[in-house]
């Protein structure tokens, strides 16, 4: 296994389609951005769904949840964007790998190899399929993989910092842009939702 490719695979603490697809995104992501990544600062990453190929993402770039830097944007879309927050400039990786993919065989085979009565053929069948195409997605040519644009974005908002106050309820401090008003008094979420606190 190459050994950057197992880093992510460490990270993720398993071997997955995803996982795969992800780090072929970070690879060619970083790779078409170029000069726009010499200043890690103002590097951000965006995922448009959540799925393992994250742990890649965040892995690979060094984009994380933990440095905010890493956006899911809930676009409901396998795509991967890298952008320098500073120009604006960013490239767009969406995995077109899928659009053609066999889910039903894949779905049709896990459910096999899982299911109680499973035999050792069902889970080598399963096996196979996963390990061919994980084996497909990392030596596959970027653009079987992904369509790849250059695009110029406003940057995400800066997220992190944040004044806080005490929700009216539970009296914690909490970020005031999500607490709701409710009843005259301004509470967190937590509050608001049933059988918490
Ligand atoms: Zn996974
Ligand atoms: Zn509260």
């Amino acid at each position: 296994m190459d050994p950057e490719f197992k880093k992510a695979v460490d990270f993720h603490r398993h071997l997955c389609l995803d996982i795969a697809v992800g780090y072929r995104a970070a690879k060619v992501l970083m790779r078409e951005m170029g000069d726009q990544m010499k200043n890690m600062k103002e590097l951000v990453a965006l995922v448009g769904n959540e799925t393992c190929a994250l742990d890649a993402i965040q892995e690979i770039t060094g984009c994380t949840f933990g440095k905010r830097n890493l956006y899911l944007t809930q676009v409901g879309k396998p795509v991967y964007i890298l952008q320098n927050t500073k120009t604006g400039k960013a490239v767009r990786a969406y995995c077109t790998y899928w659009d053609t993919f066999d889910h039903a065989q894949l779905r049709k085979l896990r459910k096999e190899a899982t299911a109680p009565n499973a035999t050792a053929e069902n889970k080598a069948a399963f096996q196979k399929l996963t390990d061919d195409k994980i084996n497909e997605i990392l030596n596959a040519p970027d653009a079987a993989l992904f369509k790849i644009e250059h695009v110029t974005l406003p940057p995400p908002p800066k997220s992190g910092k944040y004044d806080a106050e005490p929700c009216g309820n539970c009296g914690e401090q909490t970020n005031v842009a999500l607490l709701l008003e409710e009843g005259g008094k301004k509470l967190c979420k937590e509050c608001l939702q049933v059988g918490v606190h």
